[in-house]
């Protein structure tokens, strides 16, 4: 062995043994006769001393080492005079007698500290460097801890994990497949899975009923915002349920995972209805971490001769406690905020409820003071309070709203990222219409039951079915999400039709999950949180690139081994495949 102990275990009660440790230069400095070395590993950093007095060769040699430099030393532990809290060794040091140079290091292109001073692109390319760094490091020991603690409530309550293979058949489920040419099968293509999804359901065919995995999942979309089009799914489907039943086996999933992971208790998970979280948050991912609902004003708007309202489709607001002093300036940029156009709010009008209690709006010259009274007690507001009201068409309007109660939730300091506030969103609608391309898209997925209740509607009204389809929203963030699917060969053909397939396509498509459906198939369903994003909520942050050990970039790329990347000619034609390209704009 290269070492005896590890960089981050030695305190006080090893005084005086004699010790190897092995890792990485993180910085050495000269300090009167002495050189000091910090030595670094996955567990820890170990202060090295070396002494001229004794050893003015073996100090030469510590003074020459560079960062990142690949060294064993071997000395005794010592009490430090000069002890160190932050560390968890900082209370000893090694005298060290002997070093060895396993290996050098080029000046790494950025310092390995918590705080870098390497850009994003740079340690992508470098990855391997940034993954020292104590942030990552951290990031993905989380996330072993989630995988690992998933498999273990997981596997105690009977769920089998199951692989399901990377190399499928094209289905679409909302997103672009990424496809993989098939040598053996010239001008055939595979599919890699956007999830197990159809996998999973025919498990349940099989008997297996109850089944789950940590799984890859891929999807090519224009990059979002922090999308990978790899990403990881906990995967998990179960037979002869009731959505309650799945609600609560994945609560306490959600639950354990709190408890074992982050140490915290989490009470009952809240529900809340689409319908409502659309109509008081503008999002189907609402932030309860914070109240701040909206509340509408149509009733106490229309009929003043203000044109705005009076046209519109929807006013609506929030009320922000203690904001009755924004200045002007700050109503203003807040107004601008509004109307950029990722808002497209049209404007903004303030109500302000002053600490001596009276009321002043941007719109004094259409309200009295009695409006601007019933005004201010629907939103429950007290002096010192700042009603922010925005109007338009309904659906738009929320959404604005959403995101401006987000922005202030935020000002605010409500969304304390060591704050978890869960909450299940359920009774989805089946389906959504599509104005662009005239025709309804399946909300989930087109495998998703109709409630039963609703299923008359398909005929008259298929906008208002509702599905028994469920999201897990942490803090504003979409986690999981899953539903109760079809089991039934007509049911499912009838709902491909109203997504516009027809019998002869819902067949080629999707005739293998139908005629397993005629084959006993159970009543089943399930849920798929993303891992990814999971972790990074656990951890408190907004990103998801850095719980992925070698993520890609925006443009979808991987910056270290610079993929993807063109193929060899020899490839192209064993694959027959002949390149078309046309310039890129
Ligand atoms: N396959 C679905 C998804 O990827 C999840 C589910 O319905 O279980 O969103």
């Amino acid at each position: 062995m290269l070492r005896t102990h590890t960089c981050g275990e030695l305190t006080i009660s090893h005084v005086g043994q004699k010790v190897t440790l092995s890792g990485w230069v993180q910085r050495s400095r000269d300090l009167g006769g002495m050189t000091f070395v910090d030595l670094r590993d996955r567990y820890g950093i170990t202060q090295l001393v070396f002494n001229s007095d004794t050893h003015a060769e073996l100090r030469e040699a510590a003074r020459n080492l560079g960062r990142e430099y690949v060294i064993s030393a071997t000395g005794l532990v010592a009490e430090r005079s000069n002890k160190n809290a932050k560390l968890d060794t900082g209370d000893i040091e090694i005298i060290v007698d002997k070093i060895e140079v396993l290996n050098v290091s080029k000046i790494p292109p950025f310092t390995i500290e918590d705080n870098t001073d390497g850009g994003d692109e740079l340690r992508m390319k470098y990855r391997y460097l940034d993954l020292r760094r104590n942030i990552l490091k951290n990031n993905l020991m989380l996330r072993h801890k989630m995988g690992f603690e998933t498999r273990n409530y997981m596997n105690n309550i009977g769920f089998l994990e199951i692989e399901t293979p990377y190399l499928i058949g094209s289905t679409p489920e909302g997103a672009r497949d990424f496809v993989v040419p098939s040598r053996m099968n010239p001008g055939e293509f595979y599919a890699l899975p956007q999830s197990p999804q159809t996998y999973k359901q025919i498990l349940m065919v099989a008997g297996y009923d109850r089944y789950f995995q940590i799984v890859r999942c891929f999807r090519d979309e224009d990059l979002r915002a922090d999308r990978q089009p790899e990403f990881t799914q906990i995967d998990c489907e179960m037979a002869f349920v009731t959505q309650e039943d799945i609600l609560n086996t994945f609560e306490g999933l959600v639950r354990h995972l709190f408890k074992n992971v982050k140490g915290m208790e989490i009470g009952e998970i809240p529900r809340m209805s689409y319908a409502d979280a659309m109509k008081f948050y503008g999002s189907d991912k609402p932030d309860i971490r914070f109240e701040m609902r909206f509340e509408e004003l149509n009733d106490l708007t229309k009929n003043r001769n203000f044109k705005v309202f009076d046209e519109t489709e929807l006013v609506a607001g929030i009320c922000a406690k203690g904001c009755a002093e924004y200045s002007r300036k700050q109503l203003d940029e807040l107004t601008e905020w509004v109307k950029r156009p990722q808002i497209g709010a049209g404007g903004l009008i303030y109500l302000r409820y002053n600490l001596d209690g009276t009321l002043k709006s941007s719109v004094d010259k259409f309200y009295s003071p009695e409006d601007l009274k019933l005004w201010a007690e629907r939103f429950n507001a007290a002096p010192g309070d700042l009603i922010l009201i925005l109007s338009g068409k309904a659906e738009k309007t929320r959404k604005a709203l959403g995101e401006l109660r987000l922005e202030m939730g935020s000002r605010l300091g409500y969304r304390n990222p060591e704050v978890f506030a869960p909450l299940w969103v359920v009774d989805f609608p089946l389906l959504e219409w599509d104005e662009e391309s005239g025709r309804f898209f399946a909300m989930h997925h087109p495998f998703t039951a109709p409630k039963p209740e609703d299923v008359p509607l398909l005929d008259t009204d298929p906008k208002l079915v509702r599905a028994n389809a469920y999201d897990l929203v942490i803090n504003g963030s979409e986690i999981g999400g899953g539903s109760i699917r079809i089991h039934n060969k007509e049911m499912q053909n009838r709902m491909l039709n109203l997504l516009g397939f027809s019998n002869e396509e819902a067949q080629k498509q999707f005739g293998f999950l139908m005629n397993a459906f005629e084959f006993g198939a159970p009543p089943h369903g399930g849920i798929a949180f993303g891992f990814d994003r999971f972790c990074a909520v656990f951890g408190g942050a907004d990103s998801i690139r850095d719980y992925i050990a070698f993520p890609k970039n925006n443009s979808g790329r991987d910056m270290m081994v610079n993929a993807p990347s063109t193929i060899h000619e020899d490839q192209l034609k064993e694959l027959q495949i002949k390149l078309n390209l046309t310039p890129q704009k």
